[in-house]
């Protein structure tokens, strides 16, 4: 018996009229289809699922299913090269733990215990009602991703707030993207990163900025490589990363004090002439009041706050003053800042009053951390209204409606409250019902430990997902099996806003269903009427996103349909119809004539005096911890990356920290394997690894171990709301031998 037929068998055993509906008709709900457009024994490809980057990969097919996977040579953004993930993506589609079943909490043994998909839509639209009915409908919230496709993040946006009435709903992006976003958004007018990958290999001064990239974005460290004018690369890391040894400059400043080296950079070179005063009269606002702000932040200051010394200073100050053609380029360490938005600006000033900007070469560079984080800050409705609007403006109401052919009143009036204050509104017991769709909360968010008050507030958890083992799974009342990256259609827009195609290259097992037919199945419940009734594809869904996207900086109404996207090689916003009737470069940077998205047409310059960090060391707790990504073969918080043996072969067998030798020596932990660290959060034990890599006073712990996240702390910008998940005070003692618990071990 074939596998699609094993599965209707499946099916058929369930009752029920929307499973009665899977069964007459399942490729309507994704179920049984042979993938659309996919020939027997071809090749198709998509866009891998892991990273913002945006590799292509080639699927190679025997009856319509893939075997394995190949990087595309033709692709623009990695001409044949991919990571250990790209390969290895469809080892995450076999794991033993993949959901197959709707699962619900019983509530006298407590186990989780499957019921049919009609069983479970009935008993989500139950619990919801339940608590919205009692409590109103904002007692009701979701937290969604990065990682489905844009089509996906709409739908779940749309149907949340527009359909089940609820104010609130975020996404995982909020612990990766949220502060470039909001940078961006104040100074430039609209979250629009400036950039191409080609400008990779045009600069001649490159310089990336708490971005361990040889790790976190290989495929963009070889388009570095790929770089003919030998530039210079300063990177910019409290730590030795690879990312450094590979650089041609390391400045290993200490943790947090990247605000007071970029004011002090903007100061310098003002002192020294290296400004575009033709630039800065021409296209910017502010440069003279932020001139005299810069007066306290004299080279002394630099020195002594970020514990450079002169001659790394200054030779930072030369390249940047004397390069043609700077760019740079931050990732997490800036973003995942108790003040990251005004060091994200900070960059964005120098680039502003040096002319870096809308040249190839040059640009303040946000590099995005997730495959559709792009897509999510355009479309996923959570804090922005469809398109990047305004949920305030009523203007920007009326036009989503008259777009989307539904009331106006159905859009709510104030924009979502962003991630933490969800959680707080659940500790608070103003938010009773919670849908997490495709992230783990419990393992990933900052200070975990808290986490566990949260779900005892809760009346209703509603989990969706691939797996039934993540440690947020675990906790859900009602848990919905999702299809994965692979088993489903869509596009991703990558971080240099390329949107691309990803495409159902396998069945979902069991009756796990796409996100997509999930959200149908739910709209369908819910009688919800248009838009829903109207989106019945993913590609439907993506009409309606290019007709919210017209005339805004990301119109994207110049991409004909998805066989286009795949004709290009993905499309950059924005491409309008008048573009695409015109001819368009496929690589593209935003700003080349010096006209940015706010009223004037004027960047902004945007500053602040840099603030203390919330935890600093002291007696009790003398290091400052850093958290980050392990090795390329690794994937937050390792749902997928940790089914395949080929990625375990890549990264430690277990959770080390890293930390100076002169500190081993200073506290007495020579000769030790294992040590004790601790926050006033909690504790964890781990391998002790002796490397230069972190300064005195200073250690690491990778993200991926659901332990590190029992000792960071609940700090966030306070104007994006990131958590700063790389400051917090902890000590570290060592463990007199005995039996002691790894926290994990692979
Ligand atoms: Fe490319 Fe990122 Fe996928 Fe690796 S994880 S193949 S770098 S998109």
């Amino acid at each position: 018996m074939s596998l699609g037929r094993k599965l209707f068998e499946r099916i058929r055993a369930q009752d029920g009229p929307l499973t009665r509906e899977l069964v007459r008709r399942p490729g309507r709900f994704g179920l049984g289809q042979v993938p659309a457009r996919l020939a027997p024994d071809a090749v198709a490809t998509s866009v891998c699922g892991y990273c913002s980057t945006g590799c292509n990969l080639r699927a190679h097919l025997r009856d319509g299913e893939a075997l394995n996977l190949t990087p595309d040579p033709a692709y623009p953004v990695n001409r044949g090269m991919a990571c250990p993930k790209g390969w290895e993506a469809l080892s995450a589609l076999e794991a033993e733990d993949r959901a197959t079943l709707p699962l619900i909490r019983n509530r006298t043994s407590g186990e989780l215990e499957p019921l049919s998909w009609d069983e479970a839509i009935t008993r989500f639209a139950e619990g919801m009602g339940a608590v919205q009915s009692t409590y109103g409908a904002e007692a009701a919230a979701f937290l969604g991703t990065g990682q489905i496709p844009t089509e996906e993040l709409a739908y779940l946006g749309s149907l949340a707030k527009f359909g089940m009435g609820m104010l609130d709903g975020d996404g995982n992006t909020r612990q990766c993207m949220a502060t470039a976003a909001r940078a961006y958004k104040e100074s430039f007018g609209f979250d629009a990163p400036p950039y191409s990958y080609a400008d990779f290999e045009s600069s001649d001064v490159i310089v990336l900025v708490g971005s361990n990239l040889c790790v976190a974005h290989p495929i963009l460290w070889e388009r570095i490589c790929r770089n003919p004018h030998r530039p210079e690369i300063i990177v910019i890391d409290p730590r030795r990363t690879e990312t450094a040894i590979a650089g041609t400059r390391h400045l290993a400043l200490r943790p947090k004090s990247d605000l007071v080296l970029f004011y002090g950079l903007a100061a310098r070179l003002i002192e020294r002439g290296a400004v575009d005063r033709d630039f800065i009269a021409r296209h910017t606002e502010g440069f003279e009041a932020f001139k005299a702000f810069l007066a306290d932040f004299g080279v002394e200051r630099v020195l002594a706050e970020s514990g450079l010394d002169a001659a790394d200073f200054e030779g930072f100050v030369d390249c940047v003053a004397s390069g043609e053609r700077v760019s740079f380029w931050w990732t997490m360490g800036v973003n995942q800042s108790h003040e990251g938005v005004r060091v994200a600006q900070a960059i964005i000033d120098v680039c502003l009053m040096t002319g870096q900007v809308g040249r190839p070469g040059t640009g303040p560079n946000s590099i995005t951390g997730q495959c559709n984080a792009m897509g999510s800050r355009l479309f996923s409705n959570t804090t922005n209204l469809l398109g990047g609007r305004s949920f305030e403006s009523a203007e920007d109401r009326a036009e989503v409606a008259s777009i989307l052919g539904m009331s106006v009143e159905r859009i709510p009036t104030r924009t979502s409250l962003a991630y933490d204050e969800i959680l707080d509104g659940v500790r608070a017991g103003r938010i009773k019902a919670l849908w997490i769709v495709a992230t783990n909360t419990a393992h990933s968010w900052i200070d975990s430990q808290s986490l566990s008050e949260i779900r005892e507030k809760l009346d209703f958890l509603v989990v969706q997902d691939m797996y039934t083992t993540t440690e947020t799974a675990q906790l859900a009342d009602l848990f919905l099996p999702a299809a994965g990256w692979g088993e489903k259609d869509g596009t991703f827009i990558n971080s240099e806003r390329r949107v691309g195609r990803i495409r159902k290259l396998r069945r979902a097992p069991g009756q796990a269903l796409a996100d997509f037919q999930i959200f149908r199945l739910i709209a369908d419940r819910l009688g919800l009427g248009a838009p829903f009734d109207r989106w019945k594809e993913p590609e439907d869904v993506f009409g309606s996103l290019k007709a919210l996207s017209r005339g805004r900086p990301c119109d994207v109404t110049g991409i004909r349909d998805y066989r286009m996207l795949d004709e290009c090689g993905g499309v950059q916003w924005p491409l309008s119809e008048a573009m695409a009737e015109a001819g368009f470069e496929t690589e593209r940077r935003l700003f080349a004539e010096g006209r940015f998205y706010r009223e004037n047409g004027r960047a902004l310059f945007a500053y602040e005096a840099p603030r203390p960090v919330g935890e600093p060391v002291d007696r009790d707790y003398p290091f400052v911890l850093l958290t980050g990504r392990g090795t390329s073969a690794q994937w937050h918080t390792e749902t997928r990356t940790g089914k395949s043996s080929v990625l375990a072969s890549l990264r430690p067998g277990e959770t080390r920290l890293q930390m100076n030798p002169e500190d081993i020596r200073r506290i007495g932990l020579e000769g030790l394997e294992r040590v004790e660290v601790r926050s006033r959060r909690g504790s964890v034990q781990v391998g002790l690894w002796a490397t230069a890599a972190v300064s005195p006073g200073v250690v690491f712990l990778e993200m991926h171990d659901p332990a590190t996240n029992r000792l960071t702390r609940a700090d966030f910008d306070p104007y994006s709301r990131q958590p700063s998940y790389k400051h917090c005070a902890v000590s570290v003692q060592g463990i007199d031998g005995g039996d002691v618990p790894p926290t994990r071990k692979r």
